[in-house]
């Protein structure tokens, strides 16, 4: 047990706004989100923040492309994170972006502060310049071979391969990504970050090998080997000099970008912005200053507060920002350090590396298009972490025996078994039965609590399954379906069972920080709301004598060719069907919350997951199975006339809240008018550039506000108060084409 509360400050990498999450956001979210709702329910003080990183050229040069500002173009993609969010029950307090007003403020205040303490400098240095686009060109848009490795078509900024960081100017035969020219080296001045001043270097060393306040390594031991590697030990200084390129000498980090760039300007150097990595991890400030605000929190006296303890989770592919550049900026501007920087590996599918940049295998957002239940991914993802910096191994045939062998055979099969006996029998009343063995009891939560604590989730879940086999032992030893039929061992029986759900209420309690809408559903069903970790421990008062209400199913089984569907994508159309799918976003996330309450009586896997069924072949979801009308003949549906339209206009309509005037391409000559009831879910610009399926030769139907020439399908529950979800259509599809 651990005594004092604590306050913790914590945070996941910021993702780059220049596209939708892919699988490795994921797997992060869902390793930080076990870990906080962990410290919840142990009933620590959690902040839990992270803001989509806005700036750079990338995003620049992408939103010129689109046609749009970057403003626009990064509001666009931070649209669609809810669905995603939401949809895998990731509880983050504060979702901001680091082109913020906090952002701005906090990145000039620090600069200055930095300044201020001597570690600013200026340099002309000679860069890159495209001549064709007329700019200098950022590290990322200069390609070439590794001056390190010999890796080809590597970035102007670090290696993807060998993992150096180094200047452009380092590269062998660079060239222009944006053009293909050769560049051209011109003069700018520069600011930069004296990272090999002595002082930043002494700090360094000791952060890194440090310990944090609870006595454990700040870093992970492959991490602090490499930040060694990149400090070098303190016997390494006198020859390291000599040998700039071997490591073991930090060199100066080049802070500013010349304009044209999307960033913060900085103060007092007209036409000079913030390279995009300076501002970015400030903005894990910024995002906590803006929680802060919406909840009327003192954020300078949290971060000046030393018991508030600041812990980052990012991947193996930043670690040089976050040990290096990171805590000395904070330090030498005179604020507080990182207490411990969580890295993890990255997500391979079937032993596949997957990279940014070719896409990604499984796509999250067709995960919970497909009705896929998100709990069984968060089960399997943190069956596999550990807390060391491994990567994660995504293997269909793996998550199908984990899901459905532990989860549902070990887990959910001993609720359904004992409570069957409890309900028909016994009128859902549990008797006074002891917790069995408190021995047993003390030493698993104390291995689960220390295992959450480490980020040891698959040893956490590996305890907690061995546990399951017990009681389903148990169980089994008691052979119940014989004691029913004597009506003289009922008492036996009852004992039994309520043993089994005593048991099974401490494995829910275990389990909640990796299944919280199962907890809730467990809660519910026990009438014992918001489990906290201290229930393990007067759990027996809580239950005793308990009545249980009728048993619903909890989880369903994960078949195969749910794993097919969700692998046969091809690799291109993940992301651009992931980034057109974002807009509706907002509107899909109030699903998974209000799923789990009023759920419990449907499929689980809909109650789960974001049920909104946004891809056609699943648009069933809750609501249209429970009201199947009578069976059609197939000439019958053929009459019904589905085309693929492009939305090409919204507009809302003045006199009506419900309405929106939709303007569709139909691969007509002449595009067609759409009233549609969607503007409770839906704003005119979450829409405009989304293709859905209309139905096409419905006759037109003169309305108060015009003519409307044809329908929009979307799906909805019995009420409208699950939401209300356009259908959306796979990327490729053209407007006009046919549905069947
Ligand atoms: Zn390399």
């Amino acid at each position: 047990m651990t005594a004092a509360p604590r306050t913790l400050f914590v945070t996941t990498a910021l993702p780059y706004a220049n596209g939708a999450f892919h699988i490795g956001h994921i797997m992060e979210y869902i390793q930080a989100d076990i870990w906080v709702r962990f410290q919840r329910m142990r009933g620590h003080t959690v902040h839990f923040v992270c803001a989509d990183d806005a700036h750079g050229a990338p995003i620049m040069i992408a939103a010129e492309k689109a046609g749009k500002t970057p403003q626009q173009f990064v509001a666009d993609i931070a649209a669609g994170r809810k669905q995603y969010l939401d949809g895998f029950h990731i509880a983050f307090d504060n979702w901001s972006n680091t082109d913020s007003p906090e952002n701005h403020e906090l990145s000039q205040q620090i600069y200055l502060d930095l300044k201020q303490a001597g570690f600013i400098e200026t340099r002309t240095i000679e860069q890159f310049f495209d001549p064709v686009k007329g700019m200098f060109l950022p590290d990322r848009y200069i390609k070439g071979t590794c001056p390190k490795c010999g890796a080809k078509d590597q970035y102007g900024d670090s290696c993807e391969v060998c993992g150096a960081v180094y200047a452009p100017t380092d590269l062998v035969e660079p060239y222009s990504a944006l053009s293909g020219a050769q560049p051209e080296l011109r003069s700018s001045e520069h600011y930069f970050f004296s990272l090999s001043d002595p002082r930043c270097v002494a700090f360094l060393r000791e952060w890194t090998r440090g310990l944090d306040r609870h006595g454990e390594p700040r870093l992970q031991a492959e991490v602090l080997a490499k930040a060694r590697e990149w400090l070098g030990d303190e016997s390494d200084a006198a020859d390291a000099a000599g040998d700039a390129g071997a490591g073991g000498k930090l060199a100066d980090w080049d802070i500013s970008r010349d304009a044209p760039y999307f960033g913060i300007e900085i103060p007092d150097a007209p036409g000079k912005y913030f390279y995009v990595w300076l501002d970015a991890p400030i903005g894990y400030l910024a995002s906590l200053k803006a929680h802060c605000a919406a909840r009327g929190l003192d954020f300078d006296a949290l971060l000046a507060d030393p018991r508030t303890e600041q812990v980052h989770f990012i991947g193996k592919d930043i670690i040089y920002f976050h040990v290096l550049f990171w805590p000395a900026m904070l330090k030498f501007a005179g604020r507080k350090v990182p207490d411990r920087v969580n890295v993890h590996g990255f997500i391979t599918v079937s032993g596949e590396k997957m990279s940014k940049s070719r896409g990604t295998g499984i796509s999250p957002l067709r995960y919970l298009e497909l009705g896929m239940n998100a709990e069984w991914l968060r089960y399997y993802i943190a069956a596999k972490l550990n807390g060391r910096v491994e990567d994660v191994d995504f293997n269909p045939d793996d998550f199908i025996a984990r899901v459905n062998s532990d989860l549902i055979g070990k887990y959910v099969n001993i609720a359904s078994r004992a409570s069957s006996f409890i309900n028909r029998l016994f009128g859902g009343k549990l008797t006074q039965a002891a917790s069995g063995n408190d021995q047993r009891l003390a030493e698993l939560e104390s291995e689960v609590a220390r295992a959450y604590e480490g980020r040891e989730y698959g040893k956490a879940i590996r305890a907690i399954m061995a546990y399951a086999d017990e009681v389903n032992q148990y169980f089994d030893a008691h052979k119940p379906w014989e004691l029913a039929k004597d009506s003289a061992r009922h008492a036996e029986l009852h004992e039994v069972c309520s043993r089994c759900l005593h048991a099974f209420y401490r494995m829910t309690i275990l389990l909640k920080p990796i299944l919280p809408a199962t907890a809730e559903r467990v809660e519910a069903w026990f009438g014992t709301p918001d489990l906290r970790w201290g229930e393990l421990h007067d759990g027996d008062a809580a239950l005793r004598a308990r009545a249980v209400g009728r048993y619903e199913h909890l989880m369903t089984r994960v078949e195969a060719k749910q794993l097919d569907a969700l692998f046969d994508l091809p690799a291109a159309g993940v992301d651009a069907g992931a980034a057109a799918g974002t807009a509706g976003g907002a509107a899909a996330g109030g699903t998974a919350k209000s799923g789990t309450a009023k759920g419990a009586g449907k499929s689980a896997a809909g109650a789960t997951t974001a049920d909104g069924g946004k891809a056609a072949g699943v648009a069933g979801g809750s609501g249209a199975a429970s009201n199947s009308p009578a069976t059609i003949s197939i000439d019958e549906f053929g009459k019904v006339d589905l085309r693929i339209a492009l939305i090409t206009a919204a507009e809302l309509v003045e006199g009506s809240d419900k309405l929106l005037r939709l303007t569709l391409d139909v691969g007509e000559d002449k595009p067609r008018t759409v009233f549609s009831g969607i503007r409770s879910a839906y704003s005119p610009q979450q829409l405009v550039g989304r293709h859905t399926v209309v139905v096409a030769n419905l006759a037109p139907r003169k309305m108060k506000f015009g003519v409307s020439e044809g329908m929009v399908l979307s799906a909805a529950g019995d009420d409208l108060a699950g939401g209300l979800y356009l259908l959306d259509v796979h990327e490729g599809a053209r407007p006009g084409m046919k549905v069947k």
